[in-house]
Protein backbone atom coordinates (compact mmCIF):
# COMPACT_ATOMS: atom_id res chain seq x y z
CA UNK A 1 0.00 0.00 0.00
CA UNK A 2 1.69 3.25 -0.41
CA UNK A 3 -0.08 7.02 0.19
CA UNK A 4 -0.40 9.86 -1.06
CA UNK A 5 -0.10 13.49 -0.47
CA UNK A 6 -3.46 15.28 -0.55
CA UNK A 7 -1.74 18.22 -2.51
CA UNK A 8 -0.17 15.96 -5.00
CA UNK A 9 3.52 17.28 -5.05
CA UNK A 10 5.29 15.11 -1.96
CA UNK A 11 6.64 11.70 -2.74
CA UNK A 12 4.29 8.99 -2.23
CA UNK A 13 5.54 6.64 0.48
CA UNK A 14 5.54 3.22 2.58
CA UNK A 15 3.78 2.97 5.57
CA UNK A 16 6.93 3.24 7.63
CA UNK A 17 7.65 6.33 6.50
CA UNK A 18 4.14 7.70 6.64
CA UNK A 19 4.15 6.66 10.27
CA UNK A 20 7.50 8.50 10.77
CA UNK A 21 6.05 11.57 9.26
CA UNK A 22 3.85 14.24 10.02
CA UNK A 23 2.63 17.49 7.41
CA UNK A 24 3.80 15.87 3.95
CA UNK A 25 6.89 18.29 2.57
CA UNK A 26 3.88 19.96 -0.13
CA UNK A 27 1.77 20.77 3.68
CA UNK A 28 -0.81 18.03 2.61
CA UNK A 29 -1.49 15.07 5.09
CA UNK A 30 -1.31 11.72 3.24
CA UNK A 31 -3.93 9.23 2.20
CA UNK A 32 -3.76 5.56 0.99
CA UNK A 33 -3.64 5.49 -2.99
CA UNK A 34 -6.43 3.23 -3.11
CA UNK A 35 -8.34 1.48 -0.29
CA UNK A 36 -9.15 -2.03 0.39
CA UNK A 37 -13.05 -3.19 -0.38
CA UNK A 38 -14.29 -5.96 1.73
CA UNK A 39 -17.37 -8.03 0.33
CA UNK A 40 -20.53 -8.44 2.46
CA UNK A 41 -19.59 -11.58 2.27
CA UNK A 42 -16.51 -11.45 3.71
CA UNK A 43 -18.17 -8.95 6.30
CA UNK A 44 -20.26 -11.29 7.46
CA UNK A 45 -17.82 -13.89 8.30
CA UNK A 46 -15.76 -11.69 11.12
CA UNK A 47 -19.15 -11.73 12.89
CA UNK A 48 -18.11 -12.35 16.56
CA UNK A 49 -14.48 -12.11 16.15
CA UNK A 50 -12.65 -10.97 19.46
CA UNK A 51 -12.13 -6.98 18.83
CA UNK A 52 -8.08 -7.67 18.22
CA UNK A 53 -8.80 -10.12 15.38
CA UNK A 54 -11.52 -7.73 13.56
CA UNK A 55 -8.82 -5.24 14.16
CA UNK A 56 -6.42 -7.22 12.11
CA UNK A 57 -8.68 -8.45 9.22
CA UNK A 58 -9.84 -4.53 8.82
CA UNK A 59 -6.20 -2.94 8.78
CA UNK A 60 -3.81 -5.27 7.71
CA UNK A 61 -4.08 -4.51 3.91
CA UNK A 62 -2.93 -0.75 5.26
CA UNK A 63 0.43 -2.49 6.67
CA UNK A 64 1.17 -5.08 4.81
CA UNK A 65 4.36 -4.12 3.06
CA UNK A 66 5.81 -2.85 6.82
CA UNK A 67 5.17 -5.58 9.51
CA UNK A 68 4.16 -9.53 8.71
CA UNK A 69 1.09 -10.70 9.98
CA UNK A 70 1.88 -12.66 13.07
CA UNK A 71 4.01 -9.58 14.34
CA UNK A 72 1.06 -7.56 13.55
CA UNK A 73 -1.56 -9.48 15.05
CA UNK A 74 0.69 -10.09 18.59
CA UNK A 75 0.44 -5.69 18.31
CA UNK A 76 -3.15 -5.76 18.71
CA UNK A 77 -3.73 -8.27 21.38
CA UNK A 78 -1.57 -6.49 23.10
CA UNK A 79 -2.99 -3.01 22.71
CA UNK A 80 -6.93 -4.13 22.94
CA UNK A 81 -5.64 -6.12 26.15
CA UNK A 82 -5.56 -2.92 27.98
CA UNK A 83 -8.77 -1.62 27.72
CA UNK A 84 -11.42 -2.44 30.61
CA UNK A 85 -14.54 -3.86 29.09
CA UNK A 86 -13.88 -7.17 27.63
CA UNK A 87 -15.73 -6.52 24.48
CA UNK A 88 -13.18 -2.99 23.62
CA UNK A 89 -15.77 -1.10 22.41
CA UNK A 90 -19.51 -1.84 24.15
CA UNK A 91 -22.71 -0.93 22.65
CA UNK A 92 -25.41 1.02 25.23
CA UNK A 93 -28.84 1.27 24.01
CA UNK A 94 -30.25 4.35 24.96
CA UNK A 95 -33.88 3.83 23.19
CA UNK A 96 -35.25 1.81 20.62
CA UNK A 97 -32.59 1.23 17.39
CA UNK A 98 -31.01 4.04 19.59
CA UNK A 99 -27.15 3.17 20.80
CA UNK A 100 -24.11 4.70 22.54
CA UNK A 101 -21.02 3.16 21.47
CA UNK A 102 -18.60 3.57 24.77
CA UNK A 103 -15.09 4.83 23.68
CA UNK A 104 -13.98 5.54 26.50
CA UNK A 105 -12.59 1.96 28.30
CA UNK A 106 -9.20 2.66 27.46
CA UNK A 107 -6.23 3.73 29.90
CA UNK A 108 -7.46 7.44 29.58
CA UNK A 109 -10.80 7.29 29.21
CA UNK A 110 -11.39 9.18 25.97
CA UNK A 111 -11.23 7.62 22.01
CA UNK A 112 -8.37 8.38 21.52
CA UNK A 113 -6.88 5.55 23.30
CA UNK A 114 -7.83 3.18 20.37
CA UNK A 115 -5.11 4.64 18.08
CA UNK A 116 -2.53 5.99 20.29
CA UNK A 117 -1.78 2.34 22.20
CA UNK A 118 -1.55 1.41 18.96
CA UNK A 119 0.34 3.91 17.23
CA UNK A 120 3.01 3.87 20.28
CA UNK A 121 3.47 0.19 19.57
CA UNK A 122 3.93 0.33 15.88
CA UNK A 123 6.66 3.45 15.85
CA UNK A 124 8.58 1.54 18.57
CA UNK A 125 7.97 -2.04 16.18
CA UNK A 126 9.27 0.44 13.07
CA UNK A 127 12.02 2.11 14.96
CA UNK A 128 13.62 -1.12 16.26
CA UNK A 129 13.75 -2.59 13.28
CA UNK A 130 15.18 0.79 11.67
CA UNK A 131 17.19 1.15 14.30
CA UNK A 132 16.03 4.93 14.77
CA UNK A 133 15.18 7.51 17.31
CA UNK A 134 12.14 10.07 17.65
CA UNK A 135 11.28 12.64 19.96
CA UNK A 136 7.62 13.09 19.85
CA UNK A 137 6.80 16.78 20.64
CA UNK A 138 3.25 17.63 20.94
CA UNK A 139 0.48 20.54 22.05
CA UNK A 140 -2.31 19.62 24.08
CA UNK A 141 -5.58 20.84 25.61
CA UNK A 142 -6.02 18.12 27.15
CA UNK A 143 -7.48 14.34 25.59
CA UNK A 144 -4.31 14.35 23.49
CA UNK A 145 -2.03 14.44 25.15
CA UNK A 146 -2.59 12.26 27.38
CA UNK A 147 -3.36 9.59 25.21
CA UNK A 148 -0.14 9.79 23.63
CA UNK A 149 1.85 9.37 27.15
CA UNK A 150 0.02 6.75 27.81
CA UNK A 151 0.59 5.52 24.73
CA UNK A 152 4.26 5.80 24.56
CA UNK A 153 5.06 5.16 27.77
CA UNK A 154 6.75 1.92 27.02
CA UNK A 155 8.67 2.69 23.97
CA UNK A 156 12.01 2.33 23.79
CA UNK A 157 12.88 4.27 20.39
CA UNK A 158 10.84 7.21 21.67
CA UNK A 159 10.83 10.06 24.17
CA UNK A 160 7.67 12.16 24.29
CA UNK A 161 7.50 16.06 25.14
CA UNK A 162 3.81 17.33 25.68
CA UNK A 163 3.29 20.64 25.82
CA UNK A 164 0.26 22.01 27.65
CA UNK A 165 -0.65 25.65 28.89
CA UNK A 166 -0.21 26.45 32.73
CA UNK A 167 -3.24 26.32 34.79
CA UNK A 168 -5.12 26.48 32.09
CA UNK A 169 -6.05 22.67 32.03
CA UNK A 170 -8.91 20.81 33.64
CA UNK A 171 -6.94 18.90 37.05
CA UNK A 172 -8.17 15.47 35.52
CA UNK A 173 -6.72 15.94 32.62
CA UNK A 174 -3.66 17.78 33.79
CA UNK A 175 -2.72 14.58 36.34
CA UNK A 176 -3.39 12.05 33.53
CA UNK A 177 -0.60 13.45 32.06
CA UNK A 178 1.85 14.43 34.91
CA UNK A 179 1.48 11.53 37.35
CA UNK A 180 2.75 8.88 34.39
CA UNK A 181 6.13 8.16 35.47
CA UNK A 182 8.71 6.96 33.05
CA UNK A 183 12.06 8.59 31.94
CA UNK A 184 11.14 9.09 28.13
CA UNK A 185 7.96 10.96 29.32
CA UNK A 186 8.31 14.85 29.99
CA UNK A 187 5.21 17.50 30.09
CA UNK A 188 6.14 21.33 30.08
CA UNK A 189 3.34 23.83 31.83
CA UNK A 190 4.50 26.69 29.08
CA UNK A 191 3.14 30.07 30.63
CA UNK A 192 1.05 30.92 27.77
CA UNK A 193 -2.26 29.59 26.07
CA UNK A 194 -2.51 26.55 23.49
CA UNK A 195 -2.18 28.33 20.57
CA UNK A 196 1.13 29.11 22.15
CA UNK A 197 1.62 25.50 22.99
CA UNK A 198 0.90 24.67 19.16
CA UNK A 199 2.78 27.95 17.68
CA UNK A 200 5.76 26.50 19.48
CA UNK A 201 5.59 22.71 18.22
CA UNK A 202 4.60 23.97 14.32
CA UNK A 203 8.35 26.28 14.95
CA UNK A 204 9.80 22.95 15.78
CA UNK A 205 8.99 21.12 13.21
CA UNK A 206 10.25 23.80 10.23
CA UNK A 207 13.32 23.70 11.81
CA UNK A 208 14.62 20.70 13.78
CA UNK A 209 18.33 21.89 14.00
CA UNK A 210 17.73 22.48 18.36
CA UNK A 211 17.92 18.33 18.17
CA UNK A 212 22.16 18.78 16.39
CA UNK A 213 20.92 16.25 13.46
CA UNK A 214 20.53 13.29 16.16
CA UNK A 215 17.13 12.39 16.00
CA UNK A 216 14.48 13.52 14.86
CA UNK A 217 10.62 14.95 15.41
CA UNK A 218 7.27 13.00 15.18
CA UNK A 219 3.77 13.53 15.18
CA UNK A 220 0.63 12.29 17.13
CA UNK A 221 -1.92 14.87 16.51
CA UNK A 222 -4.67 13.58 13.72
CA UNK A 223 -2.76 13.94 10.81
CA UNK A 224 -0.79 11.21 11.29
CA UNK A 225 -2.77 8.50 8.99
CA UNK A 226 -2.23 5.41 10.99
CA UNK A 227 -4.78 7.34 14.01
CA UNK A 228 -7.33 7.34 11.34
CA UNK A 229 -6.49 3.47 10.51
CA UNK A 230 -7.06 2.87 13.90
CA UNK A 231 -10.84 4.49 14.43
CA UNK A 232 -12.14 2.51 11.07
CA UNK A 233 -12.29 -0.30 12.87
CA UNK A 234 -14.82 0.28 15.58
CA UNK A 235 -17.40 1.29 12.95
CA UNK A 236 -17.36 -2.88 12.06
CA UNK A 237 -17.33 -3.64 15.19
CA UNK A 238 -21.03 -1.74 16.00
CA UNK A 239 -22.09 -3.02 12.62
CA UNK A 240 -21.32 -6.32 13.00
CA UNK A 241 -22.97 -6.56 17.02
CA UNK A 242 -26.32 -4.88 15.57
CA UNK A 243 -26.91 -7.30 12.32
CA UNK A 244 -24.89 -6.00 9.74
CA UNK A 245 -23.72 -6.04 7.25
CA UNK A 246 -27.24 -7.47 6.42
CA UNK A 247 -28.60 -4.33 7.35
CA UNK A 248 -27.39 -0.60 7.43
CA UNK A 249 -26.64 1.06 10.14
CA UNK A 250 -26.25 5.43 10.90
CA UNK A 251 -23.67 7.03 13.24
CA UNK A 252 -23.10 10.45 14.47
CA UNK A 253 -20.10 11.08 15.40
CA UNK A 254 -19.19 13.89 18.05
CA UNK A 255 -16.07 16.01 16.16
CA UNK A 256 -13.66 18.72 15.52
CA UNK A 257 -11.31 18.55 13.39
CA UNK A 258 -12.95 15.40 11.03
CA UNK A 259 -11.01 12.56 12.33
CA UNK A 260 -13.27 10.12 13.77
CA UNK A 261 -16.34 10.81 11.41
CA UNK A 262 -13.49 10.43 8.61
CA UNK A 263 -13.08 6.96 9.39
CA UNK A 264 -16.41 6.24 9.04
CA UNK A 265 -16.76 7.72 5.62
CA UNK A 266 -13.81 5.16 5.07
CA UNK A 267 -15.21 2.41 6.26
CA UNK A 268 -17.68 3.34 4.46
CA UNK A 269 -16.02 2.92 1.04
CA UNK A 270 -14.44 -0.01 2.09
CA UNK A 271 -18.09 -1.82 2.19
CA UNK A 272 -19.54 -1.67 5.24
CA UNK A 273 -23.37 -0.77 4.79
CA UNK A 274 -24.13 2.83 6.93
CA UNK A 275 -27.18 4.91 5.36
CA UNK A 276 -26.44 7.92 7.33
CA UNK A 277 -23.23 9.59 9.15
CA UNK A 278 -24.22 12.56 10.73
CA UNK A 279 -21.23 15.71 11.45
CA UNK A 280 -21.77 16.78 15.21
CA UNK A 281 -20.11 19.94 16.47
CA UNK A 282 -20.56 21.93 19.30
CA UNK A 283 -20.89 25.93 18.57
CA UNK A 284 -16.92 25.77 16.64
CA UNK A 285 -19.04 24.86 13.52
CA UNK A 286 -17.15 25.52 10.98
CA UNK A 287 -18.14 21.76 9.48
CA UNK A 288 -21.65 22.61 10.24
CA UNK A 289 -21.54 25.39 7.65
CA UNK A 290 -20.28 24.61 5.33
CA UNK A 291 -22.55 21.30 5.28
CA UNK A 292 -25.76 24.11 5.28
CA UNK A 293 -24.43 26.66 2.96
CA UNK A 294 -21.29 25.54 0.99
CA UNK A 295 -18.64 28.28 2.51
CA UNK A 296 -15.90 27.18 4.65
CA UNK A 297 -14.80 30.27 6.59
CA UNK A 298 -12.83 30.45 9.70
CA UNK A 299 -14.60 32.29 12.85
CA UNK A 300 -12.83 33.22 16.46
CA UNK A 301 -12.67 30.61 18.85
CA UNK A 302 -15.47 29.72 21.46
CA UNK A 303 -14.70 28.02 24.54
CA UNK A 304 -17.40 25.33 25.50
CA UNK A 305 -18.37 23.00 27.32
CA UNK A 306 -16.76 20.12 25.17
CA UNK A 307 -13.24 21.58 24.83
CA UNK A 308 -11.92 18.75 22.77
CA UNK A 309 -13.68 19.86 19.69
CA UNK A 310 -12.94 23.69 20.19
CA UNK A 311 -11.23 24.21 16.80
CA UNK A 312 -11.35 27.23 14.16
CA UNK A 313 -10.27 25.04 11.53
CA UNK A 314 -10.60 21.50 11.07
CA UNK A 315 -7.42 19.82 9.73
CA UNK A 316 -8.77 16.31 8.67
CA UNK A 317 -11.33 18.04 6.13
CA UNK A 318 -8.66 18.18 3.70
CA UNK A 319 -8.78 14.21 3.14
CA UNK A 320 -12.46 14.81 2.03
CA UNK A 321 -11.56 17.62 -0.13
CA UNK A 322 -9.01 15.78 -1.56
CA UNK A 323 -12.16 13.25 -2.58
CA UNK A 324 -14.45 15.68 -3.36
CA UNK A 325 -12.38 17.22 -6.32
CA UNK A 326 -11.95 13.71 -7.71
CA UNK A 327 -8.28 13.35 -6.32
CA UNK A 328 -7.04 16.61 -7.72
CA UNK A 329 -4.11 17.75 -5.59
CA UNK A 330 -3.71 20.85 -7.50
CA UNK A 331 -7.25 21.54 -6.88
CA UNK A 332 -7.27 21.42 -3.01
CA UNK A 333 -3.79 23.16 -2.42
CA UNK A 334 -5.44 26.07 -4.19
CA UNK A 335 -8.54 25.65 -2.55
CA UNK A 336 -6.58 25.69 0.98
CA UNK A 337 -4.21 28.43 0.32
CA UNK A 338 -7.43 30.93 -0.59
CA UNK A 339 -8.89 29.07 2.74
CA UNK A 340 -6.27 30.33 4.54
CA UNK A 341 -7.17 34.20 3.52
CA UNK A 342 -10.57 34.51 3.59
CA UNK A 343 -14.16 32.47 3.11
CA UNK A 344 -14.13 29.55 1.02
CA UNK A 345 -16.84 27.73 -1.65
CA UNK A 346 -16.75 24.67 -3.83
CA UNK A 347 -18.48 23.69 -6.75
CA UNK A 348 -22.18 23.29 -6.13
CA UNK A 349 -22.51 19.28 -7.90
CA UNK A 350 -19.24 18.62 -5.11
CA UNK A 351 -21.15 20.84 -2.52
CA UNK A 352 -24.03 18.73 -2.91
CA UNK A 353 -21.90 15.08 -3.39
CA UNK A 354 -21.01 16.10 0.04
CA UNK A 355 -24.47 16.41 1.54
CA UNK A 356 -25.21 13.17 -0.03
CA UNK A 357 -22.69 11.82 2.41
CA UNK A 358 -23.09 13.71 5.41
CA UNK A 359 -25.79 15.00 7.59
CA UNK A 360 -24.68 17.54 10.46
CA UNK A 361 -25.49 19.62 13.06
CA UNK A 362 -24.29 22.04 15.70
CA UNK A 363 -24.89 21.81 19.37
CA UNK A 364 -24.65 24.66 21.59
CA UNK A 365 -23.56 24.30 25.98
CA UNK A 366 -26.88 25.20 26.89
CA UNK A 367 -28.50 21.95 24.60
CA UNK A 368 -25.60 19.78 25.53
CA UNK A 369 -26.62 20.17 29.09
CA UNK A 370 -30.39 19.47 28.23
CA UNK A 371 -29.12 16.26 26.62
CA UNK A 372 -27.23 15.22 29.09
CA UNK A 373 -30.07 15.91 31.88
CA UNK A 374 -32.82 14.54 29.42
CA UNK A 375 -30.48 10.91 29.22
CA UNK A 376 -30.34 10.89 32.37
CA UNK A 377 -33.44 11.04 33.32
CA UNK A 378 -34.53 8.83 30.86
CA UNK A 379 -32.11 6.14 31.59
CA UNK A 380 -30.05 7.08 34.85
CA UNK A 381 -27.40 6.99 31.92
CA UNK A 382 -24.64 10.09 32.19
CA UNK A 383 -23.22 11.14 28.94
CA UNK A 384 -19.82 12.99 28.88
CA UNK A 385 -20.47 16.52 26.95
CA UNK A 386 -18.92 15.71 23.61
CA UNK A 387 -21.24 12.22 23.43
CA UNK A 388 -24.54 14.60 24.32
CA UNK A 389 -23.54 16.57 21.19
CA UNK A 390 -23.51 13.35 19.39
CA UNK A 391 -26.71 12.42 20.81
CA UNK A 392 -28.18 15.37 19.96
CA UNK A 393 -27.37 15.56 16.38
CA UNK A 394 -28.48 11.52 16.17
CA UNK A 395 -31.80 12.66 17.42
CA UNK A 396 -32.19 15.83 15.28
CA UNK A 397 -31.16 14.53 12.25
CA UNK A 398 -32.34 10.67 12.11
CA UNK A 399 -33.71 9.83 8.75
CA UNK A 400 -35.17 6.31 9.33
CA UNK A 401 -36.09 4.89 12.61
CA UNK A 402 -36.22 1.33 11.29
CA UNK A 403 -31.91 1.63 11.31
CA UNK A 404 -29.78 1.33 14.29
CA UNK A 405 -28.00 5.32 14.56
CA UNK A 406 -25.51 4.30 17.19
CA UNK A 407 -23.60 7.85 18.78
CA UNK A 408 -20.06 7.77 19.16
CA UNK A 409 -19.25 7.65 23.01
CA UNK A 410 -15.86 9.60 22.72
CA UNK A 411 -15.46 10.47 26.56
CA UNK A 412 -16.07 8.83 30.24
CA UNK A 413 -18.25 11.59 31.94
CA UNK A 414 -15.93 11.50 34.90
CA UNK A 415 -13.43 13.81 32.76
CA UNK A 416 -15.49 16.49 32.25
CA UNK A 417 -16.89 17.18 35.86
CA UNK A 418 -17.87 20.65 34.93
CA UNK A 419 -20.40 19.53 32.40
CA UNK A 420 -22.32 17.35 34.55
CA UNK A 421 -22.67 20.26 36.95
CA UNK A 422 -23.86 22.33 34.72
CA UNK A 423 -26.57 20.65 33.75
CA UNK A 424 -28.08 21.02 36.92
CA UNK A 425 -27.81 16.89 38.04
CA UNK A 426 -26.56 16.41 41.50
CA UNK A 427 -24.78 12.50 40.27
CA UNK A 428 -21.00 13.48 40.73
CA UNK A 429 -19.78 10.93 37.83
CA UNK A 430 -17.00 8.67 39.36
CA UNK A 431 -13.70 7.90 37.94
CA UNK A 432 -13.26 3.90 36.85
CA UNK A 433 -11.75 1.69 39.99
CA UNK A 434 -8.14 2.02 38.38
CA UNK A 435 -7.88 5.90 38.16
CA UNK A 436 -9.70 5.99 41.73
CA UNK A 437 -6.47 7.29 43.33
CA UNK A 438 -5.29 9.96 40.59
CA UNK A 439 -5.24 12.34 42.96
CA UNK A 440 -3.16 11.10 45.24
CA UNK A 441 -0.28 10.34 43.05
CA UNK A 442 2.95 12.27 42.58
CA UNK A 443 2.96 14.43 40.13
CA UNK A 444 6.00 15.34 37.57
CA UNK A 445 5.96 18.32 35.30
CA UNK A 446 8.86 21.58 33.97
CA UNK A 447 7.12 25.13 34.32
CA UNK A 448 8.44 27.03 31.55
CA UNK A 449 8.62 30.60 29.81
CA UNK A 450 6.77 31.32 26.59
CA UNK A 451 9.72 30.86 24.56
CA UNK A 452 10.44 28.50 22.00
CA UNK A 453 14.52 28.66 22.58
CA UNK A 454 13.99 27.54 26.35
CA UNK A 455 11.22 25.01 25.18
CA UNK A 456 13.74 23.83 22.76
CA UNK A 457 17.15 23.80 24.94
CA UNK A 458 14.91 22.31 27.37
CA UNK A 459 13.60 19.08 24.43
CA UNK A 460 17.40 19.18 23.30
CA UNK A 461 18.73 18.68 26.69
CA UNK A 462 16.58 16.23 28.27
CA UNK A 463 15.83 13.63 25.44
CA UNK A 464 17.51 10.26 25.98
CA UNK A 465 20.60 9.97 24.01
CA UNK A 466 21.07 14.25 24.69
C1 LIG B 1 -10.53 14.47 20.26
C2 LIG B 1 -11.92 14.37 20.73
C3 LIG B 1 -13.02 14.58 19.88
C4 LIG B 1 -12.88 15.04 18.44
O1 LIG B 1 -12.16 14.16 17.64
P1 LIG B 1 -11.90 14.47 16.09
O2 LIG B 1 -10.57 13.88 15.79
O3 LIG B 1 -11.94 15.92 15.94
O4 LIG B 1 -12.94 13.78 15.32
C5 LIG B 1 -14.29 14.39 20.40
N1 LIG B 1 -14.49 14.04 21.68
C6 LIG B 1 -13.46 13.83 22.53
C7 LIG B 1 -13.76 13.47 23.93
C8 LIG B 1 -12.15 13.97 22.08
O5 LIG B 1 -11.13 13.77 22.95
Amino acid sequence: MRYISTRGEAPALGFEDVLLTGLATDGGLYVPESLPHFSLEEIRSWRGLPYAELAYKVMYPFVEDAIPADDFRKMLDETYSVFSHQAVAPLVQLDTNEWVMELFRGPTLAFKDFALQLLGRLLDYVLEKRNQHVVIMGATSGDTGSAAIEGCRRCEHVDIFILHPHQRVSEVQRRQMTTVQGDNIHNIAVKGNFDDCQRMVKESFGNQSFLGGKTQLAAVNSINWARIMAQIVYYFQASLALGGPDRSMAFSVPTGNFGDIFAGYLAKKMGLPISQLVIATNRNDILHRFMSGNKYEQHQLEHTLSPSMDIMVSSNFERLLFDLHGRDGAAVKALLENAAKGPVSIEDYRWKHARKLFDSDAVDDKTTCETIRDVYEQNEYLLDPHTAIGVRAARNCRRDSAVPMITLGTAHPAKFPDAIAESGLSVKPQLPAHMADLFEREERYTVLDNNVSEVQGFIAKHWKNA
